[in-house]
């Protein structure tokens, strides 16, 4: 006799039989999603639609955390419309100062998601997240031109190591009602950074670590950095991971 339990489990794996049929993607990889722990820091429309990709993809729990009341709500409301029986989500107001708050934010997560408009929370980010040893999915965009890049925790680079790399030590610092950017290109970025989360979570398919993949919206050309790898004198990507061995 099948138990209720049981019905109900396999009634929960059946709504992802889409990605499930996908070769080496099973009960375990799919089990491994229903345990995993997302924050996703922002709450503008790229955030959103990693939170509502990683519903579709039955992720167990997602904290989204933003510096904007207004984005917040907008964000509820905007994933409310979503069917998600499999994933709790929770949403968190960020004030100064954030270090702190994000650290507390980051304990029982598995990845991190920079999804936020303002380099002074991705760079906070990056600062927790390779100190607590977790990896994080980050993004920016500015004009028509965007980027994304994992900061596996001594395989990647950190973001502060990433600006020089990229000469961008004098990035805007922008405000975050004033940046520019488009959905379509948002759209892309969430669905690079949702893959991103699903194949750390679940130990399908190979992350990237070390790559930075550069889109230009407008001529259409992709552009992938290689060779990102942590800085050994860098005392956040380097050092901590030379000592631990
Ligand atoms: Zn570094």
């Amino acid at each position: 006799m099948v138990s209720e339990s049981e019905t109900d489990s396999s009634e929960r794996f059946s709504r992802y039989q889409r990605q499930m049929r996908l070769p080496g993607f099973g009960l375990v990889e799919q089990g491994r999603l229903f345990s995993g722990a997302v924050l996703i820091l922002g709450a503008s429309f790229l955030a959103r639609s990693i939170a509502i990709c990683l519903c579709q993809s039955g992720v167990g729990r997602i904290k989204i955390a933003s510096q904007s009341l207004n984005e917040l709500s907008q964000a509820r409301q905007f994933i409310g419309l979503v069917e998600a029986p499999d994933t709790k989500i929770s949403f968190q107001l960020l004030s100064d100062p954030m270090m702190l708050q994000i650290e507390e934010l980051t304990e029982n997560i598995d990845v991190v998601v920079d999804a936020d408009s303002t380099w002074q929370v991705k760079l906070l980010a990056s600062d927790v997240a390779l100190r607590m040893r977790k990896p994080l999915i980050h993004s920016h965009s500015t004009s028509s031109r965007c980027h994304v890049y994992s900061v596996v925790p001594g395989r990647s680079m950190c973001l502060r190591c990433l600006l020089t790399e990229l000469e961008m030590e004098d990035y805007p610092r922008e405000e975050a009602g004033s940046v520019s950017s488009m959905p379509a290109l948002e759209s892309i970025l969430a669905g690079f950074q949702t893959l991103e989360v699903v194949k750390l979570l679940s130990g399908f398919g190979v992350s990237q670590g070390n790559e930075l993949l550069r889109i230009d919206g407008l001529s259409g050309e992709l552009e992938v950095l290689r060779g990102l790898d942590p800085s050994p004198d860098c005392p956040d990507c380097g050092i901590p991971f030379l000592i631990a061995g």
